[in-house]
Protein backbone atom coordinates (compact mmCIF):
# COMPACT_ATOMS: atom_id res chain seq x y z
CA UNK A 1 0.00 0.00 0.00
CA UNK A 2 3.37 2.47 0.83
CA UNK A 3 6.65 1.70 0.45
CA UNK A 4 6.96 2.48 3.82
CA UNK A 5 5.49 -0.47 6.00
CA UNK A 6 7.09 1.02 9.13
CA UNK A 7 4.69 3.89 8.74
CA UNK A 8 1.91 4.14 11.89
CA UNK A 9 -1.04 6.00 10.25
CA UNK A 10 -3.14 7.96 12.18
CA UNK A 11 -6.61 8.46 9.60
CA UNK A 12 -8.97 11.13 10.74
CA UNK A 13 -12.23 11.38 8.70
CA UNK A 14 -15.37 13.48 9.30
CA UNK A 15 -17.18 16.21 7.99
CA UNK A 16 -16.12 20.02 7.27
CA UNK A 17 -14.81 21.65 10.28
CA UNK A 18 -15.12 18.89 12.61
CA UNK A 19 -11.93 19.95 14.20
CA UNK A 20 -10.27 17.21 12.12
CA UNK A 21 -7.09 19.61 11.34
CA UNK A 22 -6.55 20.93 14.60
CA UNK A 23 -6.44 17.70 15.80
CA UNK A 24 -4.48 16.02 13.43
CA UNK A 25 -1.52 18.72 13.47
CA UNK A 26 -1.45 18.50 17.22
CA UNK A 27 -1.63 14.46 17.39
CA UNK A 28 1.01 14.92 14.77
CA UNK A 29 3.01 17.34 16.74
CA UNK A 30 3.02 15.36 20.25
CA UNK A 31 4.31 12.35 17.98
CA UNK A 32 6.82 13.57 16.00
CA UNK A 33 4.73 12.57 13.20
CA UNK A 34 4.44 14.18 9.75
CA UNK A 35 0.71 16.35 9.36
CA UNK A 36 -1.06 15.25 5.77
CA UNK A 37 -4.69 17.57 5.62
CA UNK A 38 -5.58 15.98 2.34
CA UNK A 39 -8.29 18.30 2.27
CA UNK A 40 -5.94 20.92 0.88
CA UNK A 41 -4.62 18.22 -1.98
CA UNK A 42 -8.41 18.25 -3.33
CA UNK A 43 -8.33 22.01 -2.93
CA UNK A 44 -4.83 22.58 -4.61
CA UNK A 45 -6.27 20.31 -8.09
CA UNK A 46 -9.48 23.31 -7.88
CA UNK A 47 -7.70 26.17 -7.80
CA UNK A 48 -5.39 24.86 -10.51
CA UNK A 49 -8.52 24.36 -12.72
CA UNK A 50 -10.38 27.56 -11.86
CA UNK A 51 -6.68 29.28 -12.82
CA UNK A 52 -6.61 27.67 -16.25
CA UNK A 53 -10.62 28.89 -16.45
CA UNK A 54 -11.69 25.39 -16.68
CA UNK A 55 -15.69 24.14 -15.79
CA UNK A 56 -15.30 22.63 -12.59
CA UNK A 57 -18.14 20.33 -13.45
CA UNK A 58 -17.12 19.03 -16.71
CA UNK A 59 -14.97 16.04 -15.61
CA UNK A 60 -13.22 15.75 -19.24
CA UNK A 61 -11.73 18.81 -18.86
CA UNK A 62 -10.70 17.81 -15.07
CA UNK A 63 -9.38 14.45 -16.06
CA UNK A 64 -7.26 15.81 -18.62
CA UNK A 65 -6.44 18.50 -16.67
CA UNK A 66 -4.32 16.29 -13.65
CA UNK A 67 -2.73 14.03 -16.82
CA UNK A 68 -1.06 16.94 -17.99
CA UNK A 69 -0.32 18.48 -14.57
CA UNK A 70 3.19 18.15 -12.21
CA UNK A 71 1.87 17.61 -8.67
CA UNK A 72 4.85 16.73 -6.48
CA UNK A 73 4.78 16.10 -2.67
CA UNK A 74 7.56 17.38 -0.10
CA UNK A 75 7.98 17.85 3.53
CA UNK A 76 8.24 21.01 5.03
CA UNK A 77 8.21 21.45 8.85
CA UNK A 78 6.42 18.49 9.84
CA UNK A 79 3.86 18.77 7.13
CA UNK A 80 3.57 17.33 3.66
CA UNK A 81 2.53 20.24 0.88
CA UNK A 82 2.88 20.42 -2.36
CA UNK A 83 3.33 21.98 -5.52
CA UNK A 84 1.71 21.59 -9.05
CA UNK A 85 3.71 22.71 -12.15
CA UNK A 86 6.24 24.38 -10.05
CA UNK A 87 3.78 26.35 -8.09
CA UNK A 88 3.00 25.99 -4.43
CA UNK A 89 -0.52 27.66 -3.80
CA UNK A 90 -0.56 28.47 -0.19
CA UNK A 91 -3.59 30.14 1.10
CA UNK A 92 -5.28 30.72 -1.88
CA UNK A 93 -6.76 26.81 -1.45
CA UNK A 94 -8.78 28.48 1.38
CA UNK A 95 -10.45 31.43 -1.52
CA UNK A 96 -14.19 31.15 -1.41
CA UNK A 97 -14.47 30.09 -5.27
CA UNK A 98 -12.06 27.32 -4.54
CA UNK A 99 -14.57 26.51 -1.43
CA UNK A 100 -17.61 26.16 -3.59
CA UNK A 101 -16.08 23.63 -6.44
CA UNK A 102 -13.87 21.66 -4.46
CA UNK A 103 -16.52 19.03 -3.79
CA UNK A 104 -17.51 19.10 -7.69
CA UNK A 105 -13.63 17.69 -8.50
CA UNK A 106 -13.32 15.80 -5.56
CA UNK A 107 -16.09 13.38 -7.02
CA UNK A 108 -14.36 12.70 -10.12
CA UNK A 109 -13.03 9.04 -9.99
CA UNK A 110 -10.09 9.69 -11.78
CA UNK A 111 -9.21 12.57 -9.48
CA UNK A 112 -10.02 10.42 -6.38
CA UNK A 113 -7.59 7.71 -8.04
CA UNK A 114 -4.36 10.39 -8.91
CA UNK A 115 -4.46 11.90 -5.52
CA UNK A 116 -5.52 8.82 -3.00
CA UNK A 117 -2.29 7.44 -5.23
CA UNK A 118 -0.29 10.42 -4.05
CA UNK A 119 -1.47 10.66 -0.54
CA UNK A 120 -0.85 6.71 0.43
CA UNK A 121 3.06 7.36 -1.23
CA UNK A 122 3.54 10.52 1.69
CA UNK A 123 3.71 7.61 4.02
CA UNK A 124 7.41 7.58 2.55
CA UNK A 125 8.36 10.34 4.81
CA UNK A 126 7.55 8.61 7.71
CA UNK A 127 4.54 7.92 10.43
CA UNK A 128 1.85 10.04 9.71
CA UNK A 129 -1.59 12.04 10.93
CA UNK A 130 -3.46 12.34 7.87
CA UNK A 131 -6.87 13.87 7.64
CA UNK A 132 -9.83 13.77 5.09
CA UNK A 133 -13.15 12.09 4.25
CA UNK A 134 -11.96 8.99 3.12
CA UNK A 135 -8.27 8.16 4.85
CA UNK A 136 -9.80 5.39 6.86
CA UNK A 137 -12.28 3.74 4.44
CA UNK A 138 -10.17 3.82 1.05
CA UNK A 139 -6.30 5.25 1.82
CA UNK A 140 -5.38 3.76 4.64
CA UNK A 141 -8.22 1.23 5.58
CA UNK A 142 -5.10 -1.14 7.49
CA UNK A 143 -4.68 1.34 9.66
CA UNK A 144 -5.67 0.33 12.92
CA UNK A 145 -5.41 4.10 14.26
CA UNK A 146 -8.65 5.07 12.29
CA UNK A 147 -11.12 8.04 13.80
CA UNK A 148 -14.36 9.38 12.66
CA UNK A 149 -14.56 13.38 13.87
CA UNK A 150 -18.16 14.62 14.11
CA UNK A 151 -19.61 18.17 15.59
CA UNK A 152 -23.07 19.54 16.16
CA UNK A 153 -23.79 21.54 12.44
CA UNK A 154 -24.06 24.40 14.68
CA UNK A 155 -21.18 24.12 16.49
CA UNK A 156 -18.87 23.21 13.23
CA UNK A 157 -20.26 26.29 11.40
CA UNK A 158 -19.51 28.79 14.18
CA UNK A 159 -16.01 27.05 14.57
CA UNK A 160 -15.20 27.88 10.80
CA UNK A 161 -16.78 31.08 10.57
CA UNK A 162 -14.44 32.03 13.57
CA UNK A 163 -11.50 30.67 11.36
CA UNK A 164 -12.66 33.01 8.44
CA UNK A 165 -14.01 36.25 10.03
CA UNK A 166 -10.76 37.68 8.97
CA UNK A 167 -10.90 37.23 5.70
CA UNK A 168 -14.63 38.42 5.52
CA UNK A 169 -16.09 36.28 3.14
CA UNK A 170 -19.39 35.49 4.61
CA UNK A 171 -21.42 37.73 6.22
CA UNK A 172 -22.26 35.82 9.12
CA UNK A 173 -22.69 32.21 10.64
CA UNK A 174 -25.65 31.57 8.73
CA UNK A 175 -23.88 31.53 5.88
CA UNK A 176 -21.50 29.66 6.64
CA UNK A 177 -23.77 27.17 8.17
CA UNK A 178 -25.17 26.87 4.71
CA UNK A 179 -21.74 26.36 2.93
CA UNK A 180 -20.91 23.62 5.11
CA UNK A 181 -24.64 22.00 4.33
CA UNK A 182 -24.02 22.30 0.98
CA UNK A 183 -20.98 20.22 0.77
CA UNK A 184 -21.40 17.73 3.44
CA UNK A 185 -24.26 17.13 1.22
CA UNK A 186 -21.95 16.63 -1.72
CA UNK A 187 -19.27 14.79 0.43
CA UNK A 188 -22.14 12.14 1.61
CA UNK A 189 -24.06 11.63 -1.46
CA UNK A 190 -21.51 11.40 -4.02
CA UNK A 191 -20.85 8.06 -5.76
CA UNK A 192 -17.24 7.92 -5.58
CA UNK A 193 -15.69 7.63 -1.98
CA UNK A 194 -18.97 9.35 0.06
CA UNK A 195 -18.00 10.05 3.43
CA UNK A 196 -18.65 7.35 5.65
CA UNK A 197 -17.28 5.74 8.83
CA UNK A 198 -14.73 3.41 8.40
CA UNK A 199 -14.74 0.10 9.24
CA UNK A 200 -13.31 -0.51 12.89
CA UNK A 201 -13.49 3.88 13.48
CA UNK A 202 -13.87 5.30 16.47
CA UNK A 203 -16.39 8.08 16.23
CA UNK A 204 -15.39 10.92 18.24
CA UNK A 205 -18.25 13.36 18.80
CA UNK A 206 -15.94 17.28 19.35
CA UNK A 207 -18.91 19.19 20.14
CA UNK A 208 -17.90 19.42 23.78
CA UNK A 209 -14.25 18.65 23.85
CA UNK A 210 -11.53 20.54 22.87
CA UNK A 211 -8.70 19.66 20.69
CA UNK A 212 -6.79 18.53 23.73
CA UNK A 213 -9.22 16.25 25.02
CA UNK A 214 -9.94 14.12 21.57
CA UNK A 215 -5.87 13.93 20.76
CA UNK A 216 -5.26 12.33 24.26
CA UNK A 217 -7.90 9.94 23.14
CA UNK A 218 -5.73 9.01 19.97
CA UNK A 219 -2.30 9.37 21.85
CA UNK A 220 -3.39 6.43 24.63
CA UNK A 221 -4.92 4.00 21.74
CA UNK A 222 -1.24 4.54 20.51
CA UNK A 223 0.47 3.93 23.85
CA UNK A 224 -1.83 1.16 24.54
CA UNK A 225 -0.81 -0.24 21.01
CA UNK A 226 2.86 0.41 22.20
CA UNK A 227 2.51 -1.25 25.62
CA UNK A 228 1.02 -4.42 23.26
CA UNK A 229 3.39 -4.90 20.83
O1 LIG B 1 -10.97 19.13 4.48
P1 LIG B 1 -11.36 20.21 3.52
O2 LIG B 1 -12.60 20.96 3.92
O3 LIG B 1 -10.24 21.14 3.20
O4 LIG B 1 -11.70 19.43 2.17
C1 LIG B 1 -12.17 20.10 1.04
C2 LIG B 1 -12.99 19.17 0.18
O5 LIG B 1 -12.14 18.19 -0.41
C3 LIG B 1 -14.09 18.39 0.88
O6 LIG B 1 -15.29 19.11 0.96
C4 LIG B 1 -14.23 17.16 -0.02
O7 LIG B 1 -15.07 17.45 -1.11
C5 LIG B 1 -12.84 16.96 -0.55
N1 LIG B 1 -12.09 15.91 0.13
C6 LIG B 1 -12.31 14.60 -0.23
N2 LIG B 1 -11.56 13.59 0.31
C7 LIG B 1 -10.63 13.86 1.23
C8 LIG B 1 -10.40 15.19 1.65
C9 LIG B 1 -11.16 16.19 1.10
O8 LIG B 1 -13.18 14.35 -1.05
N3 LIG B 1 -9.91 12.85 1.74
Amino acid sequence: MSNNRDAIVIAIDGPSASGKSTVARLAAQKLGFNYVDSGSFYRGITWKALREGLDTSDSQQVVALINRIDFVCFLQDGAVEFSIDGEEPGEQIRSQPVQEHVSDIAAVPEVRVFLVNMLRETARFGSLAMEGRDIGTVVFPDSPFKYYLDADPEERARRRYNELAKKSEYNDVSEVYDSLARRDHKDTTRKAAPLQIALGAKVIDSTRMNAEQVVDVILEDIRLAGAKA
